[in-house]
């Protein structure tokens, strides 16, 4: 049976754009409704796009410099603005719809795309004489061209032999070998470091969350990026609580504060189940303020070095974002697969991804728009 030209296999924010940008297309989602997962994004406020978007936020740097120039955080502003969703940016950058709301952005994405939509699993896709055949439960649909926008993770073109990069968790919380219970649900603004074999390759000052399992917390996902983009490698993950006060000084600080034991000694600069592990790490006894005292420049370090050895990630399915899929290499510049005519890849299926602050749904409009534009010239 035939469809019409184009099929759009996944109705996510990559599939759902594209739809929005052409003139009729066929989308397939095994989902009920388009753009399911928009609704969870930014805690259901849709952090989706970054006003500071560069190319170093993502897995491929290089590749994804080439378009920030004509489909970079000015064109993303104007996209949404010309759907009609005014805008919010906070002051890390983050741009989120006005109305706080990520089904604002679903609906007005749904009410713009001129499509036919089919809420069936596709099964597989069969090259045929002139294009593509789709298959679904509900029959075998016949298209020219085909976008395939269905997420990390999938498999939807292993049969083609296309070069896959396995998939990883990233923005994900991080296993730790050093484990404190008691801290499960802390948080400390600090500045974190990561180390990979014991170089120095990212630090970010933000939240960091304790949990049972090890860490979370924005800069702690961003790291596991950086982990799950060379997994073979050892890390270590350095907290300062106090990255402000520098060790002499701290040391000089604690060595005066006056208490009836260490732990009250730490009252005001740490939370009490915090300056308990603090203190532990010190070797310095909850109630004994004269080795507090002694042992001040100890107690000091370990406020500023609270060192962490990451053993893993959490699974693949706490992650924001999947690190891997199907290789850049094997795409054009209009992200159109090399050996197979008229087929794209987009959004998260592609072997992109970026940090957390919206540079994940930035490479869905992005992507979206690069194939927009491609097909719109062709037919
Ligand atoms: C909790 C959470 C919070 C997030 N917050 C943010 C944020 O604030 N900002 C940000 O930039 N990014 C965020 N992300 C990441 C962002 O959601 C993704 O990068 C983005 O959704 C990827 O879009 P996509 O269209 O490529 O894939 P998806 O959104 O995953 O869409 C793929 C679609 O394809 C469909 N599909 C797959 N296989 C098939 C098949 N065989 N047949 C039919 N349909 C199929 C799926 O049902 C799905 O609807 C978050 C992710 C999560 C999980």
């Amino acid at each position: 049976m035939a469809r019409g030209s184009v099929a759009i296999i996944g109705g996510g924010a990559a599939g759902l754009m594209t739809a929005v940008l052409l003139n009729g297309a066929t989308v397939y989602d095994k989902n009920a409704k388009l753009g399911k997962k928009i609704l969870v994004t930014g805690n259901g406020r849709c952090n989706l796009t970054n006003a500071n978007l560069t190319a170093d936020c993502y897995n491929h740097p290089d590749f994804v410099s080439r378009y920030l120039d004509k489909y970079g955080y000015d064109y993303q502003r104007e996209l949404f603005e010309k759907l009609g969703i005014l805008l919010r940016v906070d002051d890390e950058g983050r741009v989120y719809p006005i109305t706080n709301s990520a089904r604002t952005v679903q609906d007005v994405l749904i009410s713009n795309a001129d499509c036919i939509f089919d809420s069936n699993q596709v099964h597989r896709i069969e090259r045929d004489e002139v294009g593509y055949t789709v298959v679904t439960d509900s029959g075998r649909y016949h298209h020219d061209i085909v976008v395939v926008a269905t997420g990390g993770g999938s498999d939807i073109l292993d049969g083609f032999g296309i070069k896959k990069i396995s998939p990883r968790a990233s923005l994900v919380p991080l296993e730790c070998i050093e484990r404190y219970k008691s801290l499960d649900g802390v948080r400390v603004k600090c500045l974190a470091t990561l180390y990979r074999d014991g170089e120095q390759i990212y630090r970010e000052r933000g939240e960091v969350l304790f949990r049972k399992y090890g860490l979370s917390g924005i800069c702690v996902m961003n790291m596991s990026a950086h982990i799950a983009r060379d997994t073979e490698a050892k890390y270590r993950i350095s907290l300062d609580i106090l990255p402000d006060i520098s060790l002499d000084t701290l040391t000089d600080m604690l060595s005066s504060r006056r208490a009836d034991t260490a732990l009250y000694a730490l009252d005001g600069i740490t939370v009490r189940n915090l300056s308990e592990v603090i203190l532990g790490r010190a070797g310095v006894g909850v109630d004994d303020y004269e080795s507090f005292v002694n042992r001040a420049r100890e107690v000091a370090i370990s406020l500023k070095s609270f060192d962490f050895t990451v053993s893993g990630t959490r699974p693949i399915e706490e992650g924001q974002v999947v690190s891997g899929g199907y290789s850049i290499d094997e795409v054009e510049a209009d992200l159109s697969i090399s050996s197979m005519p008229n087929m794209y890849i987009i959004g998260e299926a592609l072997d992109i991804d970026g940090l957390c602050g919206g540079y994940n749904l930035a490479w869905a409009w992005i992507s979206a728009s690069i194939v927009a534009d491609s097909i719109n010239a062709k037919i």
